[in-house]
Protein backbone atom coordinates (compact mmCIF):
# COMPACT_ATOMS: atom_id res chain seq x y z
CA UNK A 1 0.00 0.00 0.00
CA UNK A 2 1.33 3.39 -0.95
CA UNK A 3 -0.51 5.63 1.47
CA UNK A 4 0.91 7.88 4.06
CA UNK A 5 -0.35 7.21 7.04
CA UNK A 6 -1.08 9.01 10.28
CA UNK A 7 -1.62 6.03 13.35
CA UNK A 8 -3.09 7.60 15.95
CA UNK A 9 -2.52 5.33 18.64
CA UNK A 10 -3.47 4.59 22.45
CA UNK A 11 -4.15 0.83 22.75
CA UNK A 12 -1.48 -1.50 22.38
CA UNK A 13 -2.11 -2.88 18.98
CA UNK A 14 -1.84 0.88 17.86
CA UNK A 15 2.00 -0.19 18.46
CA UNK A 16 2.11 -3.51 16.90
CA UNK A 17 1.48 -1.74 13.71
CA UNK A 18 3.66 1.05 14.25
CA UNK A 19 6.32 -1.64 14.30
CA UNK A 20 5.61 -2.62 10.94
CA UNK A 21 5.58 1.18 9.41
CA UNK A 22 8.63 2.71 7.49
CA UNK A 23 10.03 6.44 7.87
CA UNK A 24 7.54 7.70 5.90
CA UNK A 25 4.25 7.08 8.25
CA UNK A 26 3.60 9.15 11.62
CA UNK A 27 2.86 7.39 14.76
CA UNK A 28 0.99 10.13 17.38
CA UNK A 29 0.60 9.81 21.03
CA UNK A 30 -1.18 11.33 23.60
CA UNK A 31 1.90 11.61 25.84
CA UNK A 32 0.30 9.58 28.49
CA UNK A 33 1.87 6.35 28.34
CA UNK A 34 5.49 5.63 27.77
CA UNK A 35 6.99 6.73 24.03
CA UNK A 36 8.98 3.99 22.62
CA UNK A 37 12.53 4.99 20.99
CA UNK A 38 12.81 2.20 18.20
CA UNK A 39 10.29 2.48 15.78
CA UNK A 40 11.37 3.43 11.49
CA UNK A 41 8.36 5.24 11.64
CA UNK A 42 8.26 8.81 12.51
CA UNK A 43 6.92 9.30 16.37
CA UNK A 44 4.85 12.80 17.25
CA UNK A 45 3.68 13.04 21.40
CA UNK A 46 0.89 15.73 21.98
CA UNK A 47 -1.96 17.26 20.85
CA UNK A 48 -2.85 18.92 17.69
CA UNK A 49 -5.15 21.27 18.77
CA UNK A 50 -8.78 20.02 17.83
CA UNK A 51 -10.33 18.61 14.74
CA UNK A 52 -8.87 21.92 13.29
CA UNK A 53 -5.49 21.19 13.77
CA UNK A 54 -5.27 17.89 12.63
CA UNK A 55 -6.67 18.56 9.41
CA UNK A 56 -4.06 21.03 8.85
CA UNK A 57 -1.82 18.74 9.85
CA UNK A 58 -3.00 15.82 7.90
CA UNK A 59 -2.81 18.80 5.17
CA UNK A 60 0.93 19.94 5.14
CA UNK A 61 2.01 16.36 6.25
CA UNK A 62 0.82 14.97 3.68
CA UNK A 63 -1.10 12.16 4.65
CA UNK A 64 -3.02 10.48 2.81
CA UNK A 65 -4.56 7.70 5.08
CA UNK A 66 -5.30 8.48 8.50
CA UNK A 67 -5.87 5.41 11.09
CA UNK A 68 -7.96 5.79 14.76
CA UNK A 69 -6.19 2.93 17.08
CA UNK A 70 -6.88 4.76 19.78
CA UNK A 71 -8.43 3.59 23.33
CA UNK A 72 -12.20 3.23 23.63
CA UNK A 73 -12.96 5.84 25.74
CA UNK A 74 -10.90 8.01 23.95
CA UNK A 75 -13.77 9.65 22.27
CA UNK A 76 -12.49 13.00 21.88
CA UNK A 77 -9.60 12.39 19.48
CA UNK A 78 -11.57 9.74 17.79
CA UNK A 79 -14.52 12.74 17.08
CA UNK A 80 -11.70 14.67 15.67
CA UNK A 81 -10.05 12.27 13.36
CA UNK A 82 -13.52 11.58 11.73
CA UNK A 83 -13.88 14.92 11.43
CA UNK A 84 -10.61 15.97 10.23
CA UNK A 85 -10.25 13.20 8.03
CA UNK A 86 -13.59 14.66 5.96
CA UNK A 87 -12.19 17.98 6.03
CA UNK A 88 -9.09 17.00 4.59
CA UNK A 89 -10.87 14.74 2.11
CA UNK A 90 -8.70 11.43 3.06
CA UNK A 91 -10.15 7.43 4.52
CA UNK A 92 -10.21 7.18 7.92
CA UNK A 93 -10.50 3.45 9.38
CA UNK A 94 -10.46 2.52 12.80
CA UNK A 95 -9.40 -0.45 15.07
CA UNK A 96 -12.60 -1.33 17.65
CA UNK A 97 -11.48 -3.40 20.18
CA UNK A 98 -14.45 -5.63 21.00
CA UNK A 99 -16.24 -5.34 24.06
CA UNK A 100 -15.67 -7.98 26.90
CA UNK A 101 -19.37 -9.73 27.90
CA UNK A 102 -20.67 -10.70 31.09
CA UNK A 103 -20.26 -14.26 31.59
CA UNK A 104 -23.14 -16.22 33.34
CA UNK A 105 -22.99 -15.97 36.89
CA UNK A 106 -21.47 -12.83 36.59
CA UNK A 107 -22.50 -9.53 38.33
CA UNK A 108 -21.74 -6.40 36.19
CA UNK A 109 -23.29 -3.03 36.87
CA UNK A 110 -23.14 -0.65 33.91
CA UNK A 111 -22.52 3.22 35.09
CA UNK A 112 -22.97 5.66 32.67
CA UNK A 113 -20.59 8.20 34.78
CA UNK A 114 -19.27 9.47 37.87
CA UNK A 115 -22.14 10.45 39.21
CA UNK A 116 -23.63 6.96 38.43
CA UNK A 117 -20.31 4.91 39.36
CA UNK A 118 -20.45 6.75 43.38
CA UNK A 119 -24.22 6.03 43.34
CA UNK A 120 -23.66 2.59 43.27
CA UNK A 121 -20.12 2.21 45.23
CA UNK A 122 -22.35 3.46 48.42
CA UNK A 123 -22.32 -0.38 49.71
CA UNK A 124 -19.09 -1.13 49.35
CA UNK A 125 -16.39 -0.71 51.21
CA UNK A 126 -13.04 -1.30 49.96
CA UNK A 127 -13.35 -0.86 46.25
CA UNK A 128 -10.36 -1.34 43.44
CA UNK A 129 -10.78 1.38 41.29
CA UNK A 130 -8.93 0.32 37.84
CA UNK A 131 -10.13 3.79 35.31
CA UNK A 132 -6.73 5.93 35.37
CA UNK A 133 -6.37 9.07 37.09
CA UNK A 134 -9.97 10.44 37.26
CA UNK A 135 -10.64 9.00 40.56
CA UNK A 136 -7.93 11.60 41.58
CA UNK A 137 -9.44 14.49 41.08
CA UNK A 138 -12.39 13.40 43.86
CA UNK A 139 -10.01 11.95 46.81
CA UNK A 140 -11.76 14.67 49.34
CA UNK A 141 -15.19 13.14 48.49
CA UNK A 142 -14.42 9.45 50.01
CA UNK A 143 -16.80 8.62 52.61
CA UNK A 144 -16.20 7.33 55.85
CA UNK A 145 -16.58 3.89 55.80
CA UNK A 146 -14.73 3.43 52.14
CA UNK A 147 -11.37 2.59 51.33
CA UNK A 148 -10.23 3.38 47.82
CA UNK A 149 -7.29 1.08 45.90
CA UNK A 150 -6.19 3.53 43.03
CA UNK A 151 -4.45 1.51 40.35
CA UNK A 152 -3.17 4.00 37.53
CA UNK A 153 0.16 4.24 35.11
CA UNK A 154 1.74 6.43 37.72
CA UNK A 155 1.94 5.82 41.65
CA UNK A 156 1.19 9.27 43.19
CA UNK A 157 -0.06 10.24 46.99
CA UNK A 158 -2.96 9.80 47.70
CA UNK A 159 -4.47 10.37 50.89
CA UNK A 160 -5.82 8.58 54.55
CA UNK A 161 -8.79 7.04 52.62
CA UNK A 162 -6.96 6.02 49.49
CA UNK A 163 -3.67 4.36 48.46
CA UNK A 164 -2.13 4.83 44.73
CA UNK A 165 -0.85 2.38 43.33
CA UNK A 166 1.39 2.89 39.74
CA UNK A 167 1.46 -0.36 37.45
CA UNK A 168 0.83 -0.90 33.74
CA UNK A 169 -0.30 -3.94 32.34
CA UNK A 170 -0.13 -6.85 30.74
CA UNK A 171 -1.42 -7.82 34.86
CA UNK A 172 -0.52 -11.50 35.54
CA UNK A 173 -3.82 -13.87 37.12
CA UNK A 174 -2.29 -14.97 40.20
CA UNK A 175 -0.68 -10.86 40.59
CA UNK A 176 -4.26 -9.72 40.39
CA UNK A 177 -5.19 -12.61 43.02
CA UNK A 178 -2.68 -11.62 45.44
CA UNK A 179 -3.87 -7.98 45.18
CA UNK A 180 -7.33 -8.47 45.69
CA UNK A 181 -6.65 -10.67 49.13
CA UNK A 182 -4.12 -8.46 50.19
CA UNK A 183 -6.34 -5.07 50.14
CA UNK A 184 -9.83 -7.02 50.53
CA UNK A 185 -11.21 -5.67 47.66
CA UNK A 186 -14.67 -6.27 47.67
CA UNK A 187 -15.43 -3.97 43.74
CA UNK A 188 -14.11 -3.76 41.34
CA UNK A 189 -14.64 -0.80 38.97
CA UNK A 190 -13.18 -0.86 35.60
CA UNK A 191 -14.10 0.57 31.81
CA UNK A 192 -14.81 -1.96 29.36
CA UNK A 193 -11.32 -1.44 27.44
CA UNK A 194 -11.72 -5.22 25.68
CA UNK A 195 -7.97 -5.52 26.42
CA UNK A 196 -6.49 -9.01 27.25
CA UNK A 197 -3.97 -6.98 29.02
CA UNK A 198 -6.18 -6.27 31.71
CA UNK A 199 -8.26 -8.95 31.92
CA UNK A 200 -7.34 -11.02 34.42
CA UNK A 201 -9.14 -8.45 37.15
CA UNK A 202 -12.49 -9.89 35.90
CA UNK A 203 -11.62 -13.40 36.26
CA UNK A 204 -10.93 -12.54 39.75
CA UNK A 205 -13.87 -10.80 40.74
CA UNK A 206 -15.45 -13.81 39.46
CA UNK A 207 -13.82 -16.33 41.36
CA UNK A 208 -14.70 -14.21 44.17
CA UNK A 209 -18.53 -13.48 43.40
CA UNK A 210 -17.59 -9.44 43.24
CA UNK A 211 -19.64 -7.18 41.64
CA UNK A 212 -18.02 -5.00 38.73
CA UNK A 213 -19.06 -1.64 38.04
CA UNK A 214 -18.55 -0.69 34.48
CA UNK A 215 -18.48 2.16 33.21
CA UNK A 216 -20.23 2.90 29.68
CA UNK A 217 -18.73 2.45 26.22
CA UNK A 218 -18.66 6.31 24.95
CA UNK A 219 -20.25 6.49 21.40
CA UNK A 220 -17.43 6.52 18.87
CA UNK A 221 -17.90 8.35 15.16
CA UNK A 222 -18.69 6.56 12.05
CA UNK A 223 -15.38 6.02 9.85
CA UNK A 224 -14.51 4.61 6.31
CA UNK A 225 -13.47 0.99 7.64
CA UNK A 226 -13.76 -0.17 10.52
CA UNK A 227 -11.87 -3.90 12.28
CA UNK A 228 -12.19 -5.40 15.01
CA UNK A 229 -8.91 -7.29 15.05
CA UNK A 230 -5.63 -5.93 14.07
CA UNK A 231 -4.62 -8.99 11.44
CA UNK A 232 -7.34 -7.82 8.85
CA UNK A 233 -6.50 -4.77 9.70
CA UNK A 234 -2.36 -5.59 9.35
CA UNK A 235 -3.68 -7.32 5.69
CA UNK A 236 -5.69 -4.80 4.46
CA UNK A 237 -2.62 -2.69 4.82
CA UNK A 238 -0.40 -4.95 3.37
CA UNK A 239 2.11 -5.54 6.59
P1 LIG B 1 -9.48 12.08 24.53
O1 LIG B 1 -10.34 12.74 25.55
O2 LIG B 1 -10.14 11.44 23.39
O3 LIG B 1 -8.36 13.06 23.97
C1 LIG B 1 -8.07 14.31 24.57
C2 LIG B 1 -7.07 15.01 23.72
O4 LIG B 1 -5.81 14.36 23.82
C3 LIG B 1 -7.41 14.98 22.24
O5 LIG B 1 -8.38 15.94 21.89
C4 LIG B 1 -6.04 15.22 21.64
O6 LIG B 1 -5.67 16.59 21.78
C5 LIG B 1 -5.13 14.43 22.56
N1 LIG B 1 -4.92 13.07 22.08
C6 LIG B 1 -5.53 11.90 22.45
N2 LIG B 1 -5.01 10.85 21.81
C7 LIG B 1 -4.05 11.34 20.98
C8 LIG B 1 -3.15 10.75 20.06
N3 LIG B 1 -3.11 9.43 19.85
N4 LIG B 1 -2.30 11.58 19.40
C9 LIG B 1 -2.30 12.91 19.62
N5 LIG B 1 -3.14 13.52 20.47
C10 LIG B 1 -3.99 12.76 21.15
O7 LIG B 1 -8.60 10.96 25.23
P2 LIG B 1 -7.69 11.00 26.54
O8 LIG B 1 -7.93 12.27 27.32
O9 LIG B 1 -6.31 10.66 26.12
O10 LIG B 1 -8.25 9.77 27.32
C11 LIG B 1 -9.64 9.54 27.52
C12 LIG B 1 -9.81 8.23 28.24
O11 LIG B 1 -9.14 7.17 27.54
C13 LIG B 1 -9.21 8.29 29.61
O12 LIG B 1 -10.12 7.66 30.45
C14 LIG B 1 -7.94 7.48 29.50
O13 LIG B 1 -7.66 6.80 30.70
C15 LIG B 1 -8.24 6.50 28.40
N6 LIG B 1 -7.01 6.10 27.72
C16 LIG B 1 -6.41 6.93 26.80
C17 LIG B 1 -5.24 6.52 26.20
C18 LIG B 1 -4.54 7.41 25.18
O14 LIG B 1 -3.45 7.03 24.73
N7 LIG B 1 -5.09 8.57 24.81
C19 LIG B 1 -4.67 5.28 26.50
C20 LIG B 1 -5.30 4.48 27.45
C21 LIG B 1 -6.48 4.91 28.05
P3 LIG B 1 -5.94 17.67 20.62
O15 LIG B 1 -7.42 17.94 20.59
O16 LIG B 1 -5.11 18.83 21.03
O17 LIG B 1 -5.48 17.05 19.33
Amino acid sequence: MTARILLLGGVTEALAIARRLGPEHVYSLAGIGRVPQDLRCQVRVGGFGGAEGLACYLRKAGITLLIDATHPYAAQISRNAAEASRTAGIPCWALRRPAWQAQAGDDWREVADWAGLINALKPFRRPLFTLGREPLQHLEEIPLHQFWTLRALEACPGNERCEVIGARGPFRLEDERALFARRGIDVLISKNSGSVATEPKLEVARERGLPVLVLQRPTLPEVDLSFAQLDPLLARLGL
